[in-house]
């Protein structure tokens, strides 16, 4: 496939070290923010050190955050008073959002966060910190922000964190120099733009079967002590580019923004440690074309299942603690004593499902609409085993709603198994399946199927959402449209139902949530979730029943009178915390049918 754009970058640091204004500053001290690690940003502050020019570099993104990580020593400290910009142009939660996850790790302490409204003027914002010891000292510190607005792909107005150099004289502190600039990874997320705009795309969907854009960049990956994943400069491109690119669409489509029924082709960001320089690539291939795995290299072979979990037998998944091969998720569908449906998705895979009678109201069970969701595919296996073994249980199971986002799912795992992949949510024609407007339904026939053959009114729809911070840093840094599902909040119901089905929605959600709530571990998991995303979110702006955040709403267009869409924060969890993740949904499935006989029962 040829390549349609192909363009090399030089590196922040390497511009910087090759500026000619350099000797002038010989003596001077020179402060500069750029999105790189701390390993490299330590090799930039060496290299103009051994120039004679005093240097601090810093990083532009979440540079709270990595004041923290890198600067200081709280053992003595008590007490952290937190003071973060207020900007007009831009949420108000924005830099209090941009601090997560402190009130976590500083959760020993008393931390206090006070906003600060500034000008709309004023670019280069700042936090104060004041750190009180044990003896009550306190000592002031400011943390540098640098922002700037930029115009995006629709010529929206968006405050973003940029690159930022500081000369000050020495002597008399004045400051010298002083310039933003656009850091590598900012040109990187613009120079796809760019040509994706100007690109002539006509005027039918899909646009492309797969859009492929390869970055190699230098990125910034930041762990805990546990290994957990912090921040990654990375992911964040691989976000901010797949739904800036499917906001371009929606708009170019004539779509309301956010519409989930547009069908431009599969995105595919492919965003890969590089070092020395940056390169992007974008190909396209064709509507109709046969579709490579992302192991395009001769010299970077990946095995598209590598890190997914195997399992023989149904035994085998109560104590995975990664997401399933989809392979086995076929084997194991094919030992149920059920009649098998299969459909055919977009890109050729079987979608497949099955179908059990029974005498009790009917329930559909579905899993891996969103693909990048993995704990509710191993969710919906074992609650379908579940089922199987309860007497005239009437059931429809389909594990993996959506095979070509959980193949690409698969392949992005064996990339970087922690981040979150919101690429591979979508189906392979980059539409949601749930909102498809019309035939050819591809993988929305076995939904569809299920729901007609059984009768259901209740569709169990296991799902997660991302378990660490999600941001679009060259677009606003807040997910545009996702506000509330930037940082996680523990495990979350939605219920939608039709408007004849609202008394038994409300009595049937009361009843699950007092009973979800006893599963071990879950009370103190959202506890903490909850109360570090109230610190960062400034509140928690959901129903709380028996502490669960719940959502419920009348959908009457649904096809089902009720649907429960569950909200674990998995994406992307590992070990222990995906055994916790596909346990409570598992016992989430089971809670909620027996509440629904029951309420059926007496009914
Ligand atoms: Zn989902």
């Amino acid at each position: 496939m040829p390549v349609q754009f192909d363009k090399t970058l030089e590196l922040s640091s390497t511009s910087l070290l090759a500026d000619p204004n350099l000797a002038a500053w010989t003596g001077c001290k020179l402060e500069v923010w750029i999105f790189d690690d701390l390993p490299s940003r330590q090799a930039l502050k060496a290299a103009l050190n051994s120039r004679g020019i005093k240097a601090e570099v810093y990083s532009a993104y979440k540079p709270l955050l990595h004041f923290f990580l890198e600067n200081q020593s709280l053992q003595d400290i008590v007490r952290i008073e937190i003071h973060y910009p207020v900007h007009p142009a831009a949420d108000r939660k924005r830099f209090l959002l941009e601090a997560y996850p402190l009130a976590r790790m500083l959760r020993d302490k008393e931390l206090v966060w006070i906003a600060n409204e500034v000008q709309a003027s004023q670019e280069h914002l700042q936090y104060l910190v004041n750190l009180t010891d044990r003896l009550g000292h306190s000592t002031r510190h400011v943390i540098d922000a640098p922002n700037q607005i930029f115009s995006d792909h629709f010529d929206q107005k968006s405050l973003c964190p940029t690159g930022l150099l500081r000369v000050t004289h020495r002597e008399t502190g004045d400051v010298i120099h002083r310039a933003f600039f656009q850091t590598d990874i900012q040109q990187a997320y613009h120079q796809v733009m760019q040509w994706i705009t100007a690109h002539p795309w006509g005027h039918t969907e899909p646009y492309f079967e797969r859009m492929l854009i390869r970055i190699d960049i230098p990125g910034a990956e930041r762990f805990d002590p546990e290994g957990t994943i912090l921040s990654s400069t990375l992911e964040a491109l691989h976000e901010d580019l797949y739904f800036s690119i499917l906001e371009f669409f929606q708009h170019h489509s004539g779509r309301p923004s956010g519409d989930r029924g547009l069908q431009p082709g599969q995105i595919v960001p492919d965003i890969r440690m590089g070092s020395e320089r940056v390169r992007i690539q974008i190909r396209l291939y064709p509507v109709g074309d046969a579709l490579p795995g992302l192991n395009i290299d001769q010299d970077n072979e990946l095995n598209p299942e590598a890190g997914f979990a195997c399992a023989e037998d149904f035994a085998d998944l109560q104590t995975m603690t990664r997401p399933i091969r989809a392979t086995a998720v076929e084997h194991l569908l094919g030992k149920f004593d059920a009649k098998v449906f299969e459909s055919t998705s977009r890109q050729a895979r079987p979608v497949k499902s099955i179908v059990r009678a029974g005498s009790r109201p009917a329930i559909v069970l579905t899993g891996g609409q969103h693909a990048n969701e993995p704990s509710g595919v191993v969710g919906a296996l074992r609650g379908g085993h579940w089922l199987a073994s309860v007497p005239d249980a009437h059931f429809a199971l389909v594990p993996i709603e959506n095979p070509d986002g959980y193949q690409l799912y698969q392949e992005y795992f064996a990339l970087h198994a922690q981040h979150m992949h919101h690429a591979a949510r979508y189906t392979g024609l980059g539409d949601d399946l749930e909102y498809r407007e019309h035939a050819p339904w591809y993988e929305r026939s076995a939904r569809m199927h299920a729901v007609d053959v059984t009768g259901a009114q209740l569709h169990l729809s296991l799902h997660g959402y991302p378990a660490h911070e999600w941001t679009r840093p060259f677009s606003g840094y807040v997910p545009r449209g996702f506000e509330l599902w930037s940082i996680p909040k523990g495990f979350f119901l939605i219920v939608r139902y039709q408007s004849a089905f609202k008394k038994l929605a409300c009595a049937w959600l009361e009843k699950i949530t007092a009973q979800i709530a006893l599963i071990p571990g879950l009370s103190a998991f959202n506890a903490e979730q909850l109360k570090v995303y109230a610190a960062h979110a400034g509140g928690v702006p959901f129903e709380i029943h028996h502490g669960i955040a719940c959502l419920l709403m009348q959908n009457d267009s649904q096809p089902t009178g009720v649907k429960l869409v569950t909200e674990f924060p998995d994406e992307s969890v590992l070990g222990d915390a995906f055994q916790f993740a596909q346990q409570v949904q598992t016992e989430t499935v089971r809670i909620a049918c027996e509440a629904w006989w029951q309420l059926h029962e007496s009914a």
